[in-house]
């Protein structure tokens, strides 16, 4: 029989707010442990949380750019549980009334050809929980309150995902928007955006769906491709086998490439929420979502068409390009210090994406200045310095960060622009290979090449190759 799969994502997003979603916190990564805490987050009794609003209006920008209703009257609900890294024993998350719905994100339809979309069911605002940190030297485990209380979006599609393909294509499009309307940066190795993937199987032709399981917190592109591959196989070898798929929560160990049970799936109904007394409820004005509406910046959609039609990218680049706004941010700065959109393309998509993929560092760890690469694809346009030269002064800026026109001063990198000084280098060139010289003027048009070669190397790269062979033209022929 031939299976189809279904999978429906849940993706969590860490929201670049400077302060908790309900206390002045700072959410900054990392930090001494238990150094970004207060009364409110550290879940004493008798403090009240008061909500950023910030948060209110990332969700809001967030909606808009996937699609979505905005919930003009929503509020918090109070979900219960007990974890070690959540001293309140509850989350404040939003549940009946969650502040955007009914969104959509458009990816390639990996079973049909075209495009599809896959729907978003909900945005909901809610804060996140402390660490647990496993201590192997005293096997003891300790607990790390600085991450309570940073605020959370999640993001629930319908299981509209048809392949691990469009999973990761999904979370690549939803991670590029989120990143350009400026909510969060998405570092996914930081956990800022993590997924809990969902994943059912059902015969094709089907129509109704199979039991899911659900894989919490996933945070790699790769790591999500993996589960929901794996978890299909899984499934349906169970049924082949007159089986049942158990509806559960398992965990995805990515170095072993298998899932393990953890607990049965809890519903809804297991969190005994209501609503927060703590909060009043939220209301917005349309003007309030309007003036939101109107300051959306250009997202990747919008980008990735401009390069194509007004920059006469290739598709190709602009995808690329508009995959990480790390990338786009750093080809507009290019381009207006170039005025040159192909020449600025061409640098990223090959020298600058070589030394990443050389020094595996990721888009948005680059940390040099932006204009650097701008000016120096000014200095070889301006015959300033060759291509090679140019080169090699991006990867000093990639590595050390530095000041392109200083570093080919310090380095004595300039071209060779007076003719007087090249001309008598070609002349040396000239007068010590006489045997090419001779055979050149006997019509081996490969000796030429060969001097040029010999004039070049002698003026170690630092000259036009076009005034050269000029050069050489003249004196020898
Ligand atoms: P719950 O209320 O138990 O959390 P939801 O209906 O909110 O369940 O769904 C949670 C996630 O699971 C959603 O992203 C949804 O798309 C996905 N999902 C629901 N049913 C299935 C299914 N049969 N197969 C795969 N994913 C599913
Ligand atoms: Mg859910
Ligand atoms: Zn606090």
């Amino acid at each position: 029989m031939d299976f189809v799969t279904v999978c429906g994502l849940e993706v969590h997003t860490e929201l670049a707010t400077k302060t908790k979603i309900f206390c002045n916190c700072s959410t900054e990564f990392g930090g001494e442990p238990n150094t970004h805490v207060c009364e409110i987050c550290s879940g004493m009794p008798g403090t009240l949380p008061v909500v950023n609003k910030r948060v209110v209006e990332f969700a809001v920008r967030t909606g808009l750019a996937l699609n979505c209703e905005i919930t003009r009257y929503n509020k918090f609900d109070r979900k219960n549980y007990f974890y070690p890294d959540l001293p309140k024993a509850y989350q404040i998350s939003q549940l009946y009334l969650p502040i955007c719905r009914n969104g959509w994100v458009e990816i390639n339809d990996s079973i049909n050809g075209g495009k599809k979309k896959v729907r978003i069911h909900e945005i909901h605002m809610e804060e996140d929980a402390g660490k647990l940190v496993h201590d192997e030297w005293t096997d003891s485990t300790l607990v790390n309150y600085n991450r309570c209380g940073v605020p959370l979006l999640e993001i629930v599609s319908e299981p509209d995902i048809a392949s691990a393909d469009e999973a990761v294509e999904y979370v690549e499009k939803l991670r590029a928007i989120l990143q350009f309307c400026g909510v969060s940066d998405c570092k996914m190795q930081e956990g800022s955006l993590r997924a809990d993937v969902n994943v059912s199987v059902m015969p094709k032709g089907s129509t109704e769906y199979g039991t899911r399981t659900e894989m919490k917190n996933i945070n790699s592109f790769r790591a999500i491709h993996n589960a929901v591959e794996a978890e299909a196989q899984r499934q349906i070898e169970l049924i082949e086998d007159g089986e049942k798929v158990v509806q559960q929560t398992r965990r995805w160990d990515d170095g072993k490439g298998t899932s393990y049970a953890m607990r049965s799936k809890e519903d809804a109904q297991d969190y005994k929420y209501f609503p927060e007394p703590d909060l009043p409820p939220i209301q917005l004005s349309d003007e309030y979502i309007q003036e939101i509406k109107d300051n959306l910046p250009e997202l990747p959609e919008e980008k990735k068409a401009r390069y194509v039609g007004e920059y006469g990218l290739t598709d190709y680049d602009a995808k690329i390009l508009c995959s990480d706004k790390a990338f786009a941010n750093l080809f507009d700065t290019t381009v207006q210090i170039t005025n040159s959109p192909k020449d600025s393309a061409h640098w990223i998509m090959g020298d600058l994406m070589k030394l990443l993929n050389d020094t595996q560092t990721l888009p948005e760890n680059m940390c040099f200045r932006q204009e650097s690469l701008g000016e120096i694809i000014n200095l070889v346009a301006g015959n300033k310095i060759s291509r090679d030269t140019a080169k090699k002064v991006l990867t000093a800026v990639f590595n050390d960060d530095v000041i392109p026109a200083d570093y080919v001063k310090a380095n004595n990198m300039e071209m060779v622009s007076d003719t007087g000084a090249i001309k008598a280098i070609v002349e040396d060139v000239v007068a010590a290979n006489p045997k090419a010289v001779e055979e050149y003027r006997d019509g081996k048009e490969k000796s030429f090449n060969f001097l040029t070669g010999q004039c070049m190397r002698a003026l170690k790269g630092k000259a036009p190759a076009s005034e050269v062979t000029k050069l050489l033209k003249e004196i020898i022929g």
